[in-house]
């Protein structure tokens, strides 16, 4: 589960790309949904079948007491093996302390990228100095900054830290115009990468160094984690009358604009329809009745009927919709 605590930070790197939705709010969301209270938090975890969390922001430093009760909440419920990292831009070792007390795993420091080049400076050494839990450096690949990522990795692997992660440096509505400003550009029209990243990513992976480097590309990032997190939650959330696709998304067969009471009988009594394949989504005012159902029985029926995809997502958004054939017979 990805945690964004916070869409506060005092590091402005001018590639940020936290959308302006999230940007400088103080909003906590658990992957897509907002979180109000903390039980959000556990349901959303429990709907993905989430094996552990990823704190980011924004800085969730900006909002210590929160993130040491979400991670003192985390453990709490789904122990001690949920694996929970954060993500963070400042140092402070008294807030590092807490963290590694509260149950923190792993911390992933994105030093301000002014000082890549004069890593001594960023104190890391004295920061980190005795902790337990696992730390290593979490940045973008940046083109035409080959040089400051490469002492910033000789530095890391100097001091003795656990990893390097190198994300793909992708535009978003919010950076692209630093970035352009910059002379990067994105590849062709469908990709959202920074033409270059990739190479410096792999240049940095050939260094000849004990430190593992880890590269996380935005196809990755957008196709394989987005899925594999989709799918676990379909899988969590999907009644006895829905089908999983491939994607992740779910299939459902779908009557609208009757008394969905009404249908339901009608269904129950003239086609034998058992009531664990129907479901009254009072969200969305409609019947929701197993799409294999449907399909075969659409022709026979007074009323429209649908096949909808939609994401397994909290705004559940409607992917296609496809209109069945219908009998001719009116519905009284
Ligand atoms: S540290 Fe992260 S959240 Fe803060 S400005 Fe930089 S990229 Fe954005």
């Amino acid at each position: 589960m990805v945690l964004l605590v916070t869409g506060k930070c005092d590091t402005s790197c001018f590639y940020c790309p936290l959308s302006s939705e999230k940007k400088g709010r103080s909003l906590t969301f658990a992957d897509e949904a907002q979180v109000d209270r903390d039980e959000d938090i556990i349901n959303e975890a429990k709907s993905i079948g989430a094996m552990g969390t990823g704190i980011t922001g924004g800085d969730p430093l900006k909002a210590l007491n929160r993130v040491l009760r979400y991670i003192r909440l985390l453990k709490g419920s789904f122990g001690a093996e949920h694996h929970v990292h954060l993500y963070t831009s400042t140092i402070d070792r008294r807030a590092f302390l807490q963290l590694q007390a509260a149950g923190l795993d792993e911390l992933r420091i994105h030093p301000r990228f002014e000082l890549w080049s004069t890593p001594e400076k960023i104190g890391l050494e004295k920061a980190l100095k005795g902790l337990e839990m696992d730390v290593g450096i979490e940045i973008p690949a940046i083109p035409g900054m080959d040089g400051e990522i490469e002492k910033l990795i000789r530095y890391a692997d100097r001091i003795g830290l656990g990893f390097v992660n190198l994300n793909e440096l992708e535009f978003s509505e919010t950076n692209y115009q630093a970035l352009r400003k910059r002379g990067m550009d994105t590849g062709n029209d469908s990709s959202s990468s920074a033409v270059g990243s990739k190479e410096i990513a792999s240049k940095m992976m050939h260094l000849e160094l004990r430190i593992p480097i880890h590269y996380c590309s935005s196809a990755f990032k957008d196709s394989v984690q987005l899925r594999n997190r989709l799918k676990r939650r379909a899988r969590h959330i999907a009644r006895p009358g829905d089908l999983m696709t491939s994607e992740g998304t779910l299939l459902k067969g779908m009557i609208e604009g009757v008394d969905a009471d009404r249908a339901a009988e009608y269904l129950r009594t003239n086609f034998d329809v058992p009531r664990r394949l129907m479901h009254y989504d009072a969200e969305k005012g409609r019947l929701e009745v197993a799409s294999w159902v449907l399909h075969e029985l659409s022709p026979q029926l007074p009323f429209d009927s649908f096949i909808v995809e939609e994401y397994p997502t909290a705004d559940r958004l409607e992917v296609e919709r496809e209109r069945l054939p219908r009998s001719k017979r009116k519905w009284k």
